[in-house]
């Protein structure tokens, strides 16, 4: 199969490109796997990141090769299915290609039959990026490692600290947004300040460790049901992270944050308030959310274009007059993270669900960039 060939109009099989090697396109490529189609998956990365185990990264409990593994390697049993490391730049709607851009071979075109969009989210600032200088996210293995170094490096500063005094600002850490990612990051902070590194330091008690999770709303995790952020609260606070909503930070610099002309000084901040789509929606000009997620039909369809498929945290669906939470179990266990469109589907077959571990996966990360002429066989 060549990036260029054509699909069905050339009298082959028809082609079903999947943007993305992300929960929602491997589950889609391993749904996949017994279809008369070939498939062809790119992503930007040659890997597949098991995002739930991003705190343990960032809290050095895992290292990053842990939670990752080889796009290829996971489908490597699909001879139908070939993996190409690509950044996918538009898309040409009338003409049904995929426009890339690849390191050695430039913009390249990539024809369709069947599309599907599952490029996640990305990090959003909400209009400040220059607050990622001070405030790394938690979105992918780049930035668990970025994390995880502010947070060690913040207790290496306060051991050869010879003012005490110093310690309390030194071990001070702001979260800024108490979403999902927020919530999990302070209690695994705090666990990592109790229990992981209680013993390995002299001069410093890392249970000295201050936890500040703030947040701009009434409460935490406003997409989740009040009873369940309720718990989550209470059970922060036994864990000692202390938890200020109606907190709307209005500026973060080396020094630390201001929350309602307050400053709070610390070297440890940290940005889990917010995601925006990736920009499929432009690419399909479609209709979106205020986050950039694209409204789709309830078989995962873009309105008006039955061979394009939006999958996954790229697209929104509705439940009750309200949005699903970006969260892998809540999407699959509604089907937006259906990795067989139906119409793709293999008579008589139903689609798996793919498992919420990464178990069974090589768990190894292999980097470097791969040519892109390598990529056609
Ligand atoms: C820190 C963290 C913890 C989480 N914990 C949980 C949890 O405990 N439980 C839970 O259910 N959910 C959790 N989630 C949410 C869950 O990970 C997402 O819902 C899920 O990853 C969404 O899958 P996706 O396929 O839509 O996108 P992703 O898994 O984000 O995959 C998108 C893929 O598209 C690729 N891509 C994007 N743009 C391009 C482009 N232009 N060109 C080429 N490739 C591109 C990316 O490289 C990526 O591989 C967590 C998320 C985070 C960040």
């Amino acid at each position: 199969m060549q990036l260029e060939d054509g699909g069905s109009s050339k009298g082959v099989r028809p082609r079903v490109v999947i943007v993305g090697g992300g929960f929602g396109g491997i589950s889609t490529a391993r749904g996949l796997r017994s279809t008369p189609v070939d498939v062809l998956l790119i992503d930007r990365q040659n890997h597949h990141v098991f995002q739930p185990l991003l705190y343990q990264v960032a809290t050095a409990s895992l290292a990053s090769a842990d939670i990752a593994a080889p796009i290829r390697r996971i489908l490597h049993k699909q001879t139908h299915t070939m993996v190409a490391m690509a950044e996918v730049t538009g898309i040409d709607l009338g003409g049904r290609r995929v426009l890339t851009w690849c390191s050695t071979r430039g913009e390249l075109a990539v024809p369709y039959d069947y599309l599907v969009i599952a490029t996640g989210v990305e990090q959003s600032y909400f209009g400040h990026d220059e607050f990622a200088a001070f405030a790394p996210g938690l979105k992918s293995a780049v930035d668990a490692e970025a994390v995880r170094s502010k947070i060690l490096s913040a207790y290496e500063r306060a051991e050869v600290e010879a003012d005490p005094a110093q310690h309390r600002d030194l071990l001070t850490f702001v979260l800024v947004g108490a979403g999902p990612t927020g919530v999990e990051l302070a209690g695994a902070i705090a666990e990592m300040a109790k229990v992981t590194v209680k013993s390995d330091f002299r001069r410093v008690d890392p249970r000295m460790t201050r936890i500040l999770l703030l947040d701009a709303g009434p409460r935490i995790l406003a997409s989740f049901d009040e009873s369940l952020a309720q718990k989550a609260h209470a059970r922060l606070t036994r864990m000692g992270v202390e938890i200020q909503t109606k907190a709307m930070v209005e500026h973060i610099d080396e020094k630390g944050v201001v929350v309602g002309g307050q400053r709070i000084i610390s070297q440890n901040v940290l940005w889990t308030a917010g995601v925006k789509a990736s920009p499929a929606g432009s690419w399909l000009r479609a209709d979106t959310d205020r986050s950039g997620r694209v409204h789709i039909g309830s078989d995962l369809t873009l309105p008006g274009r039955p061979e394009i498929f939006v999958i996954g945290d790229t697209a929104t669906l509705e439940e009750n007059g309200k949005p699903l939470p970006g969260l892998l179990r809540s999407r699959s266990s509604k089907g937006s993270m259906s990795p067989v469109p139906s119409p793709l589907r293999w008579p008589g077959r139903r689609y798996r669900r793919h498992s919420t571990t990464p178990t069974g996966e090589t768990s190894r990360s292999s980097g470097g960039t791969l040519p892109c002429s390598n990529l056609t066989a």
